[in-house]
């Protein structure tokens, strides 16, 4: 019998998890102490508990269910598909109708340019294979000493050995000895953190310039490449000024290092644009997909690769990379029948016309609440800065962490899943989010800040 067919408590379901299963980036201890929540059911942008709450799913998810849950679209091609084939590999000389079509599909939405796909299961996978496909192109074309790869500072790419590595949290590096060697990391383009008196304009071109005064003390024939994610995502969301990617592209492009977007987020009209490059406007040589290729419906990514790189690897010989999982029959037919409802439904024009605008409006006016030192979003992703002095961006005199946590479990109780970073709260919809439910989020946020600040108060942290 599975727990699916028990009458268990909620008490008993935590007993079991508590003392059978580790979560990822979590203190087990004090997880168990509370007791994990159980979700039990979703439909649309709602989430279901065990002991019957509703909760909107401010998050997507992991910022990956795009289209909403409960899509008998995708449930159905992926009984199909693994029912004819649930599985086979692509090594070794063969391949199969799910993949070719995904493959198919992705040249079709990707950006002009971009005509072929490494599969992988997930984002960290796609990063990791970025980082021996970029060394073994230029191995290719002579130049084997062109290996380091240039990253930011609180950006992430993952959670194995290499996506951590090229990822710039601290408390991740500090586990596991991290980062592995060959990575170096630059300043982050988050103006509301670290702009200082300068103007967004100004300070985006600084942070991009550390790029080229990197190239300038290591030596470009040194590096291969740069990668980013067009809005850092788990960094606390934060969006470059305009200015930015601009003058990254330029740098890459002067001093011949390749351009990797990570696009694990900003991927399937996250931003209103297909992918994050499309709406900062630059053109990358590589991009990393994961999350919203499937609405995390099943675990997949890939590594779209350029033309000019494809043309490299692809008369290169073998290249010694590979995974079980790369194309699995039954994940891809899940990413074709979500990028299907994306294209039929219009969804990532619907982002950028018609419910981004509408969603941006409201979240933006949070700004005026006292505890909102500001207030950002880009497509149907977006955060709030909070701290107890507007006019000066203070930081709380807590630890880090602490009032940001007690805001995120107060939106729980009132029925919004909202992420906090640091004390930054994050908000990234399902893209398929009604108007009438866009009202609602805003609404509970609000209530959700009026007792965050109110609890604040009660702490001594105003
Ligand atoms: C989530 C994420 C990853 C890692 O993806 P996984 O599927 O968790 O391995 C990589 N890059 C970015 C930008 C992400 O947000």
């Amino acid at each position: 019998m599975t727990l699916h067919q028990t009458n268990l408590t909620t008490a008993e379901l935590r007993a079991i998890d508590a003392a059978h299963h580790l979560h990822p980036f979590t203190d087990t201890k004090g997880l168990n102490a509370e007791g994990a929540r159980v979700i039990v059911k979703s439909k649309g942008v709602h989430l279901w508990d065990s002991e019957g709450n509703t909760i909107i799913d401010g998050m997507s998810g992991l910022w990956n269910v795009n289209v909403g849950y409960g899509r008998e679209e995708i449930i159905d091609a992926v009984a199909r598909q693994m029912r004819e084939l649930p599985y086979y590999n692509t090594f070794f000389k063969t391949t199969h109708l799910p993949a070719i079509e995904l493959a198919r599909l992705l040249a079709e939405v990707t950006p002009p340019g971009f005509n072929r796909v490494f599969f992988t299961g997930s984002g960290s996978e796609s990063n990791d294979t970025i980082i021996r496909m970029v060394r073994h192109y230029w191995a290719a074309l002579d130049k084997p000493e062109k290996k380091i790869i240039v990253a930011r500072h609180n950006g992430y790419h993952g959670s194995t050995m290499g996506g951590a590595s090229l990822g710039g949290m601290k408390p991740m590096h500090a586990q596991g000895g991290l980062p592995i060697p060959g990575i170096v990391h630059i300043a982050q383009p988050y103006w509301y953190g670290e702009g200082g008196d300068q103007s967004p304009e100004a300070f985006g071109l600084w942070a991009a310039r550390e790029l080229e005064r990197t190239l300038d003390e290591i030596g470009a024939d040194k590096v291969a490449a740069f990668i980013g994610e067009p809005v850092q995502g788990a960094g606390g969301v934060v969006i470059p000024p305009a200015t930015y990617w601009p003058e990254i592209q330029r740098i890459c492009r002067e001093r011949d290092i390749l351009l990797i977007s990570d696009e694990v987020i900003c991927g399937f009209g996250r931003t209103g644009a297909w992918f994050g490059c499309q709406h900062f406007g630059y053109e990358p040589d590589i991009m990393a997909m994961a999350k919203g290729i499937s609405s995390g419906y099943l675990p997949i990514g890939g590594v779209m690769v350029s033309d000019k790189v494809a043309e490299v690897i692809a008369n290169a010989g073998d290249f010694n990379h590979g995974y079980t999982y790369s194309g699995h029959p039954a994940a891809c037919a899940a990413a074709i029948a979500n990028i299907r409802i994306l294209l039929d439904e219009k969804i990532v024009d619907r982002v950028r016309d018609d419910i981004g605008p509408y969603m941006q409006k409201q979240w933006l006016a949070l700004a005026d609440h006292p505890m909102v030192g500001e207030a950002r979003m880009v497509g149907l992703v977006g955060a709030l800065e909070l701290t107890p002095n507007k006019a000066t961006r203070a930081a709380w005199p807590a630890e880090i962490g602490t009032v940001g946590t007690i805001t995120r479990d107060i939106s729980f109780r009132n029925g919004l899943v909202m992420r906090a970073t640091r004390d930054v709260m994050i908000i990234a919809p399902p893209l398929v989010i009604s108007h009438e439910e866009v009202d609602d989020l805003v609404r509970i946020t609000r209530k959700t800040l009026d007792e965050a600040w109110a609890e604040a108060k009660h702490r001594g942290y105003v």
